[in-house]
């Protein structure tokens, strides 16, 4: 038992030297360990580059989204854009098939 308790009392000491504190990433917002008071966001924050994208917001639901800076065709988000998609080959479909009863009647 207090072998256990030394232990115990070895571990708590350790982390009272430890200068490292948790710190709220300003970028994605997860909880992270860092020792400097400059460092404002994680890790992974930090190796990411965000230079190269732009938040767009989705013409169909005004959801942020991140795409590629020089990216100039995205209008939508992921979901949306399967929709988008779908319901574009219905209405070409729709518009060919249209198109055919039209050249009938002629
Ligand atoms: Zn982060
Ligand atoms: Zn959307």
């Amino acid at each position: 038992m207090k072998n256990y308790a030394k232990e115990i009392d070895g571990v708590s000491r350790k982390c009272s030297r430890d200068k490292r504190e948790y710190r709220r990433c300003k970028n994605c917002g997860i909880l992270f360990l860092t020792s400097s008071n400059r460092k404002q966001i994680c890790e992974k924050c930090s190796t990411y580059q965000p230079i190269n994208t732009k938040t767009i917001i989705c013409i169909d639901y005004g959801k942020e989204i991140e795409v590629k800076a020089w990216d100039v065709n995205t209008k939508r988000c992921k979901d949306c854009q399967l929709i988008y998609r779908k319901e574009y080959k219905k209405i070409w479909y729709k518009n060919r098939v249209d198109r055919c009863f039209l050249n009938k009647n002629d």
